[in-house]
Formats: structure tokens, C-alpha cells, sequence
């Protein structure tokens, strides 16, 4: 259904004040042929309803930060208490120590925690910080694998420029891209033949690849990830800005068993307002600004609202570890009627149960 209100945004608004009518390419759907984006008015639950209060049922949950979907009782409970006393100061607020604590307490390769604003930024200073405590310069990602728009990480790069048809930016320098080196995920070999013979300050990996269709993480490539650099002292990065609080409690990394030296996260841990986030061992993290001389600093980095939604959101996870049982049970019930329905239809799909 279209109407007036949709035609007025998407055409006379959108269009021509915001590049593409979005703050985000993949909210476009141009790689499905969507003529206009949808514009939300609200959510409730699983459901949203756009500006013509059409209903949908929503399967992107903002590409991942609403795991108890939209406007969860706890979590609007908890920013309503706070969200009067004021937005942003500058200065620390106990909200951050709060979510600090039990991101430290849940994840386990986590000693200490840095926050920013989103996962953009979270993977770009993990990466800095791994320059700086190797002392190299290059570092390794996988094909496909996302992890947000920094230069250095839009390389082969996964989602919105996969689906769009390319996987490289414009508006790199050749010095950036030379020193990000790319491979297949997966190629355990290419990746020994690589650190051996190559200064890499680090390897960053989604555990789980979540920006490239359906990969299947095999446990074996996790754990020869981390042999290898281990045996090379390179920096192991799991960025877990998807999988974090959501393929565990404790993320990739506690349902493999596998413990990278950084984690980047996002999405979850900020209920749905603009967070990120990079943590690690202590030594690594202690070489972060005002401690150390790698800079990372944000005007509204741990924001206290975005805190709060987040502590509340995990706090709840934590409280009713069931959620992950019901998570996996309502998937399975979801991927076996899409796949019974494609075969049916005779459409392809790629199932991973
Ligand atoms: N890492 C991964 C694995 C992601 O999926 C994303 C975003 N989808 C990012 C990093 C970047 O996060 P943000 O969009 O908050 O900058």
C-alpha cells in the first residue's frame, strides 16, 4: 500500500536532501529492487508500522542491537529513569562503570573496556591498538567479512558493498590499502603461509560470519586462528559487534571456547541506542589514552543513556538464560518453514541448522 505520506518522503524529501533518501545504504534495499525505503514510525515487539501504518512483521531488529525486540518494558524502564536528568556531560557517569563491569564480567577475553559510538569505530582503534602494541604495521581480514567503514577495514568487504555489487570503496589512499591484506575465511594454510612470512600487528575475524550470506564458521579454523598467531605474536581480534550477547551470553568466543586477545562489540550492548565498543587483556588495553599514546576519544563515547539501555538489555540476557534456547528453537521453527516453502516453490536457499 502507498500513500500520500510515503510519496511526500520518498520523492520530494528523501531523495533530495539525503543521498539516496538513507543514513545507511543497506536501509535502500537496492539489492532487492525496493523503489523507496520504508520510513518507520514506530515498533512495538516484533512489529513495526511505517508512515502509512502499514504493519510488518520485522525480521532486521535494526540489523542486530534488538534482541528483546522494540521498546522492551525493562529496557524503556530503565532510560526513562535517567532520560530527564540530562543527555550527555563530558565527564563519566556511574552508567558506563556499570556496563563496563558486566561486559567485563560476561566476555571472556575481556579485562578491561573502552566505549565508543558504534562498531565503526570500536574495530578501527582495536586495530590502532594492535599497531601499537606489535610495533607493525599490516593486518590481515578475511573476504566478505565486515567490519564497519573505517579505510582500513573497507577492503574486500562484506554487506551493504557486497550486496550492492562491489567490495571496495572509493576514496582510499593506495598507502591504506597496502597494508590491509585479505583472504579467503577459512584458508587455515594461506593464513600460516601469510603470518609466517609476513609483520602482521593483527588478524581480524567475525567468529561468525554474519555480512556475506551463509559461510559456516568450522570451530578448527577459530582454533588454528588462534595457534598461529599465538606462535607469531600477532594480535587475534574477534569482532563481535553481531555475535557478541547473541550466539552466547559471552558471545562467539564462549560458545567456541576460543579467546582472542581483542573483541570489538556493538549492536547489543547498547539496547538499541549508539554504542561500541573494544576490550581486552589489561596490557593491551592500557596502552589506550590518558593511560597510553594510542588515542581513541568521543564526544559522546559511553553515552549514559545508550549505557543504560544497554545494561538493562544484557541484564536481562543474563537473568533469563533461556532466551538463547527459545532464540535457537524459534530460528529452527523459521528456517524449516522457509526452507519447506522454497521447495515447494522451487526457490533456492542455503540452510545452516
Ligand atoms: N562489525 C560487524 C561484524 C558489523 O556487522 C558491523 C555493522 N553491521 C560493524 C562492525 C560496524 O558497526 P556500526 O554499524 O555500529 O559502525
Amino acid at each position: 500500500r502507498s500513500s500520500a505520506a510515503s510519496d511526500v518522503y520518498k520523492r520530494q524529501k528523501a531523495f533530495n536532501l539525503i543521498p539516496g533518501g538513507v543514513n545507511s545504504p543497506v536501509r535502500a534495499f537496492k539489492s532487492v529492487n525496493r523503489e523507496a525505503p520504508i520510513f518507520v514510525k514506530k515498533g512495538q515487539g516484533a512489529r513495526i508500522y511505517d508512515e502509512d501504518d502499514n504493519e510488518y512483521i520485522d525480521y532486521i531488529c535494526s540489523w542486530g542491537p534488538l534482541i528483546l525486540g522494540h521498546n522492551h518494558p525493562k529496557v524503556i524502564e530503565e532510560v526513562k529513569k535517567i532520560i530527564e536528568n540530562g543527555s550527555s556531560y563530558g565527564l563519566p557517569t556511574k552508567y558506563e562503570v556499570d556496563l563496563a563491569e558486566l561486559i567485563v564480567e560476561i566476555v571472556p577475553s575481556i579485562e578491561k573496556v573502552r566505549l565508543t559510538t558504534s562498531g565503526t569505530e570500536a574495530t578501527m582503534s582495536a586495530v590502532r591498538l594492535a599497531r601499537a602494541y606489535t610495533g607493525r604495521n599490516k593486518i590481515l581480514k578475511f573476504e566478505g567479512c565486515y567490519h564497519g567503514h573505517s579505510d582500513a577495514l573497507l577492503v574486500k568487504s562484506g554487506s551493504g558493498l557486497l550486496t550492492d555489487g562491489y567490495q571496495d570503496s572509493n576514496g582510499i589512499t593506495d598507502g591504506v590499502l597496502k597494508d590491509t591484506l585479505t583472504l579467503g575465511f577459512g584458508d587455515l594454510e594461506k593464513v600460516e603461509n601469510l603470518l609466517r612470512n609476513e609483520e602482521v600487528a593483527c588478524v581480524i575475524v567475525e567468529p561468525i560470519p554474519a555480512n556475506m550470506g551463509l559461510i559456516e564458521t568450522h570451530k578448527e579454523f577459530l582454533q588454528g586462528l588462534r595457534r598461529i598467531t599465538e606462535e607469531t605474536k600477532t594480535v587475534l581480534i574477534f569482532d563481535e559487534v553481531i555475535s557478541g550477547f547473541r550466539l552466547a551470553l559471552g558471545g562467539a568466543q564462549e560458545f567456541f571456547g576460543i579467546t582472542p586477545d581483542l573483541t570489538t562489540l556493538g549492536k547489543i550492548i547498547g539496547g538499541g541506542y549508539p554504542v561500541g565498543a573494544f576490550g581486552g587483556k589489561r596490557e593491551i588495553m592500557d596502552l589506550v589514552a590518558p593511560v597510553g599514546r594510542v588515542y581513541h576519544a568521543g564526544t559522546l563515547s559511553g553515552n549514559p543513556i545508550a549505557s543504560k539501555a544497554g545494561f538493562a538489555t544484557i541484564s536481562y540476557l543474563k537473568e533469563n538464560p533461556n532466551i538463547y534456547k527459545e532464540l535457537a528453537e524459534n530460528t529452527n521453527y523459521l528456517v524449516d518453514n522457509v526452507e519447506k516453502l522454497a521447495e515447494k516453490y522451487g526457490v533456492d536457499v542455503c540452510v545452516n541448522s
